[in-house]
């Protein structure tokens, strides 16, 4: 691979490489974009077969979170890492040498949580560097994200119920949830306490078990998910599944769920998903909750705000397929055109130059 072609046909803006032998840390940090403010992402932690892999991932989900910040009317750019190695070896070390590259970049980059990196590990990068968030309560941080990933995601449901049916409410209506982890789990408790009726899959018959036992409800195979006749179907699962092969199986009114880059490929599946007549709120408006948590720990965190502010998702995703309709456009175009006009709109301020920016030249 190409590594700046990579970077200049994704319209990135930085690569570090970080490499410390001696506590295992091999890392990438991507900048897409920080037209709107610092660079906010996850920190992913997979033993990636090759170094191309590990670089596609992190430039992919670097653009991803420009797209999430913007869209969230937060005052945050685009960013993510990757740690290559084997998740089950994890050591305070290597987390602490990745915070002290994140201290490096003197704030342009701010690390979170992703797929096998916990609040721990947060921690341990917190003892290196400021520049971090999602570490523990003892550090003044939010902690786990998925309670206001699954409050927004819920609320966006309500939005695409109005837009649908012309009210918000659930009860009464059957959501299929692919994955009962932390997101998927709480989704249910939601649903079940607004009145929905639940379809659930999931690998992990331990999680369907007690889904069956909290919510009632109904289990089918992972396989038949896609298949069900309901009002929304929410991937909370992983990326990439809804693609040509999955589809035309989907008999859901509403698709809307967490699994990030959920669309094998964004522009076709997305004008498929609408020839088929299934509305889609693009997984990066509705799944922001975590991401709107976790970023108050930069302004003074508190858990009410952030239940408000995921809340919010609701008026973000009407307004989004509301401009899909009346601009005949997918979805994802949509959300697209009102992340970038927002990025446009904030950059172009800053022409107007402050007192303070000239005394400091
Ligand atoms: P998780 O690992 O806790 O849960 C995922 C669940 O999905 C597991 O129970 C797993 O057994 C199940 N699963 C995996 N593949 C499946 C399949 N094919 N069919 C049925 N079940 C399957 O993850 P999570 O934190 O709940 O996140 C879920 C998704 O949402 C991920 O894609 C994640 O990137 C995304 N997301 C999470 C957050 C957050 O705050 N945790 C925020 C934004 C996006």
């Amino acid at each position: 691979m190409q590594w700046f072609e990579a970077l200049s046909e994704g319209g990135h803006e930085q690569l570090l490489l970080a490499s410390n032998p001696e506590v295992g840390l091999t890392a990438i940090v991507a900048i897409h974009n920080t037209a709107l403010g610092p660079a906010l992402g996850g920190c992913r932690l997979l033993d990636y077969p090759t170094e191309e892999m590990a670089l596609q991932e992190v430039l992919s989900l670097a653009r991803h979170m420009t797209y999430k910040a913007a869209m969230a009317g937060l005052d945050l750019g685009g960013g993510a890492a990757v740690i290559v190695g084997d998740p089950s070896v994890k050591t305070e070390a290597m987390f602490r040498a990745f915070g002290r590259h994140v201290a490096s970049m003197g704030g342009r980059f701010i690390a979170a949580e992703d797929t096998n990196t916990t609040v721990a590990d947060m921690d341990a990068i917190r003892r290196e560097t400021r520049w971090v968030v999602g570490t523990g309560a003892g550090l003044g941080g939010s902690g786990d994200p998925a309670p206001y990933t699954a409050w927004g995601i819920f609320h966006g449901m309500r939005a695409t119920m109005e837009v649908v049916y012309g009210t918000p409410t659930l009860q009464g209506r059957t959501v299929a949830i692919q994955g009962l982890g932390n997101v998927g789990f709480r989704l249910a408790r939601h649903l079940h306490e607004a009145g929905a009726s639940l379809i659930f899959a999931d690998f992990n018959e331990k999680r369907v078990e007690e889904a069956r036992a909290a919510f009632g409800g109904r289990a089918v195979s992972p396989e038949e998910i896609f298949g069900v006749e309901c009002d929304i179907l929410a991937p909370c699962a992983v990326g990439g599944l809804l693609s040509p092969h999955t589809i035309p199986s989907i008999r859901a009114r509403v698709v809307a769920g967490a699994a990030n880059q959920l669309l094998e490929c964004d522009e076709r599946d997305a004008a498929q998903l609408q020839a088929q007549g299934v509305l889609y709120v693009p997984d990066y408006v509705i799944n922001a909750g975590g991401l709107i948590s976790v970023s108050g720990e930069l302004r003074g965190w508190s858990r009410e705000k952030s239940m408000a502010d995921a809340a919010a998702i609701f008026e973000r995703a009407k307004q989004v397929l509301n401009r899909a309709r009346l601009q005949r456009i997918t979805t994802y175009e949509a959300a697209n055109r009102i992340a970038e006009e927002r990025m446009a709109v904030v950059s172009r301020l800053q022409r107007l130059r402050l007192p303070q920016e000239r005394a400091r030249r």
